[in-house]
């Protein structure tokens, strides 16, 4: 690489790479999420347990885009197993490239800045609800989670198995829809990837559910609606409409999500998966709990929630209803985006600062999830792309479609980019 050297005074401010590929060459180049297996580079998912695990195998997606000639360039840094919306549940914590005292976002935080600062180049990315929109919304790039089932997870570290989908990011919709060809298609390796055909069913009608309205900053909605003025403009016809039942899906997803990672984590005991100790002499119990004592905040909270709402006497109350509320609200939102998409703002709030962000209570940081979780909790194809700078910082509107129509979302942010001008402040 050219300019390896810029890149590497880079990312000592910004902290979106954990490792970076020395000999990738300069042209079509794609970073990974340092939750997914790259052979021969550390996978952490961000997370210290898995320190010194190096995968001896190419995730799939991996090794379709190095297949397409596509050029490695780096592990991207994220909230430790993808537990959090601002990349500060982690060691290396990614700043913004448009304000280096904010957040980039998270959980993907390095793939949305490597994406806002390099050219040339696409992130492979992962959402379980919301940690691809939500940093690309910070960082002004486009962020395009696909229908749940698309692409294969094969060579992901799990968070939440029936949630977790590899998506992309970039900064436009054309190098998506090249690269999402490229990953996508049923594989022997995930039974749940599906072969299924990707439709573009154009709707003109663009729906918007009073309930997601509440809660938004004033700036971010009056630029939103502006927005709006603008679509219709372009012959969208925009209507708005009430679902009350929406409210339900950040607790019935945290329940689910947590439930999953919960199971998922188990197995970091030290012995087989998980840092290694010496301490052979130890007790079962005192050598696990020294094993997994470095499991972050948030990770120790999941573990412990998880285990909770699963357990035999709370189940039904807990983890079945919240299955129930993900298949009615599915229903619902496939319903209402029969003629139409939906669309809102991605986040509620600008990006915050790095330290407000890391003091935020968690009800209040999961509760910034409100936008995001409804289509990931119901494996809905979505996209957050730029529409609009407030005081020098980017801001993400999200569109939602119903299941395997994931190419008429990019068609819309085509459409839509052809008027827009997209800002960077770096072009490495
Ligand atoms: N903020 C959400 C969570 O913490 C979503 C993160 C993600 O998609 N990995 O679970």
């Amino acid at each position: 690489m050219k300019n390896l050297g810029e890149i590497k005074d880079l990312n000592q401010r910004l902290h979106f790479f954990s490792a970076i590929n020395d000999s990738a060459k300069d042209a079509a180049r794609f970073s990974v999420k340092d939750n997914i297996c790259v052979k021969g580079f550390e996978a952490r998912a961000g997370s210290k347990i898995l320190s010194g695990y190096v995968p001896p195998f190419d995730a799939t997606c991996v090794e379709r885009m190095a297949k397409k000639g596509y050029n490695f360039i780096g592990k991207t840094v994220m909230d430790e197993f993808g537990f959090g919306s601002f990349g500060v549940n982690t060691d290396v914590q990614a700043r913004n490239p448009f304000d280096e005292k904010r957040v980039a976002g998270g959980s993907s935080s390095g793939a949305a800045v490597a994406t806002a600062v390099l050219k040339d180049h696409i992130a492979i990315s992962e959402s379980t609800g919301g940690s691809i929109s939500n940093p690309a919304s910070f960082c002004g790039v486009v962020g395009f989670t696909p229908t749940y089932g698309t692409v294969s997870r094969y060579g992901l570290i799990d968070y939440a198995n029936s949630l977790d989908k590899i998506g992309l990011m970039a900064r436009s919709s054309e190098e998506i829809r090249k690269a999402f060809d490229i990953i996508r298609g049923a594989d022997r390796y995930d039974t749940t990837c599906t072969e299924n055909g990707i439709t573009d069913s154009k709707k003109k009608k663009l729906v918007v559910i009073d309930q997601l309205m509440h809660g938004i900053d004033d700036g971010i909605l009056a630029s939103f609606e502006a927005l709006l003025a603008k679509l219709e403009g372009m012959g969208y016809k925009v209507e708005r409409t009430s679902l009350d039942f929406i409210d339900k899906a950040i607790p019935a997803y945290y329940i689910i999500s947590m439930a999953e990672a919960s199971t998922n984590l188990a197995k970091y005991t030290g012995y087989k998966y998980g840092r290694q100790l010496d301490a052979f002499t130890k007790k079962y119990n005192e050598f696990f709990t020294e094993a997994r004592e470095v499991f972050g905040m948030e990770a120790k909270r999941r573990i412990v929630l998880g285990t909770f709402v699963r357990s035999a006497s709370v189940k039904e109350r807990y983890y079945t209803k919240a299955l129930k509320v993900r298949a009615l609200l599915a229903n619902k939102l496939s319903e209402l985006m029969k003629d139409a998409f939906v669309i809102s703002p991605t986040m509620p709030i600008m990006a915050p600062k790095i330290d407000e962000a890391a003091e935020l209570p968690p009800l209040q940081a999961y509760a910034m999830d409100s936008l995001t979780i409804p289509p990931n909790l119901t494996g809905l194809p979505h996209v957050s792309f730029p529409y609009d700078y407030l005081k020098g910082m980017p801001v993400g509107a999200q569109l939602v479609t119903t299941h395997f129509n994931d190419y008429a979302l990019l068609d819309f942010v085509g459409k839509w980019e052809k008027s827009f001008d997209y800002k960077f402040k770096y072009n490495l």
